[in-house]
């Protein structure tokens, strides 16, 4: 095969096999034809093999979304509802209760749980369904994004370092790095702007790290950002992570546009195209380089492009999740995997399948 890879492409992914790659080159590799595409992917399995071998993990876990209810306006967002809307909701302790005794039956490692920012919800609400939980189940609990902290905070009239310490005295092992969306201002007031600001998030995660509760990283990508903010975005979350190293793992999120008023109303693309989502894997593997986990979501990426992704820099599919609500409400359709099929799907990679606990323990 007779491929047309410039020079230059070349060179960047030659320095990214010795050393950190910067913010240009980062962009130009996003803006390669699609010739480079498949050198881009030779560059990011290689240097996923280098860092994370050959084995391909995942955590058997039950996602809960405990309220729709949110006073929050993110115009990428389907799942929201007011108080008063017909199908709101809020999910009592006891029944929250009752579903992480059924995941540890069914052998989930970790309970994840994230929801709207309700009204009448605050620290100490947080605070009690942490302490049942883990008094109920002793589960690993991965919850509340840095935007769930900031409100919950508020509410209770408390600083976020307080609100997270807080927490972790209540049972936080560890936190969704959700609601960073694109941290890049000007990005965030067309797609969510009563949401945190990015100097925000960056605040929050970095006190949660220093704190002891590590987090994951995301970026939500395919919607009115470029190629350049989403540089910006891996930049950002390469500098937090030199300085804390408390990101377990980066997980971009590819945005399920269907339902959302963002798409509806003409001021975004129609998510990114699979051409989009491979270059982002592969780019970011590069880019990251002192990230060890890349996390192909299936949820946004669907069962086959994920499976795809583990050639493409991924090492990690994420969690069986049990049951979904986000995606699901944006228009996707997400039935469930089990632990069966998720091996299968990575054996057929040619990869080894191995279960994880939140933190990458191999079980
Ligand atoms: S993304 Fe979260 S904060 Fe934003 S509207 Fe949806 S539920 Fe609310």
């Amino acid at each position: 095969m007779n491929l047309q890879i410039r020079p230059e492409i070349e060179e960047i992914l030659q320095k990214a096999w010795e050393k950190r790659i910067t913010e240009k080159e980062a962009l130009k590799l996003m803006n390669s034809s699609s010739d480079e595409l498949f050198a881009l992917a030779v560059t990011a399995d290689k240097l996923r093999k280098r860092s994370a071998g050959d084995v391909v993990t995942y955590v058997i876990n039950r996602n809960i979304n405990f309220t729709n209810v949110c006073i929050g306006s993110c115009k990428f967002c389907a799942f929201r509802r007011n108080k008063s809307d017909a199908d709101a909701y809020l999910l009592g302790i006891e029944q929250i209760v009752e579903k992480s005794r059924e995941a540890k039956k069914l052998g989930a490692t970790e309970i994840c749980i994230q929801g709207g920012l309700h009204p009448d919800l605050d620290a100490e609400y947080y605070s009690d369904l942490l302490k049942v939980i883990k008094e109920e189940t002793e589960l690993h609990i991965h919850a509340f994004s840095p935007m769930e902290i900031s409100y919950a905070a508020e509410k209770n009239g408390m600083g976020t370092k307080d609100a997270l310490k807080y927490l972790k005295e209540s049972g936080l092992d560890s936190m969704p790095g959700t609601a960073a969306e694109i941290l890049d201002d000007d990005i965030r007031s067309t797609i969510c702007p009563k949401k945190l600001k990015s100097r925000e998030w960056i605040r929050i995660v970095k006190e949660a790290h220093e704190l002891g509760i590590p987090t994951t990283a995301t970026m939500l990508y395919g919607h009115v950002e470029s190629a350049g903010e989403q540089v910006k975005h891996l930049a950002a979350l390469r500098e937090i992570q030199d300085s804390t190293k408390g990101f377990s793992e980066f997980v971009p999120l590819s945005f399920v546009h269907f339902n959302t008023q963002l798409y509806l109303s003409g001021k975004s693309r129609g998510g990114a195209t699979g051409i989009e989502d491979v270059k982002v894997y592969a780019v970011s593997r590069i880019f990251l380089d002192n990230f060890r986990n890349i996390q192909a979501s299936w949820i946004k990426l669907g069962r086959k492009l994920a499976q795809v992704m583990l050639n493409f820099g991924a090492n990690d599919l994420g969690g069986t999740l049990m049951e979904e609500n986000i995606s699901s409400s944006a228009g996707l359709s997400t039935s469930m995997l089990d632990k069966k099929e998720i091996e299968r799907m990575i054996i057929e990679a040619g990869r080894i399948p191995r279960q994880r606990d939140t933190l990458y323990n191999l079980l």
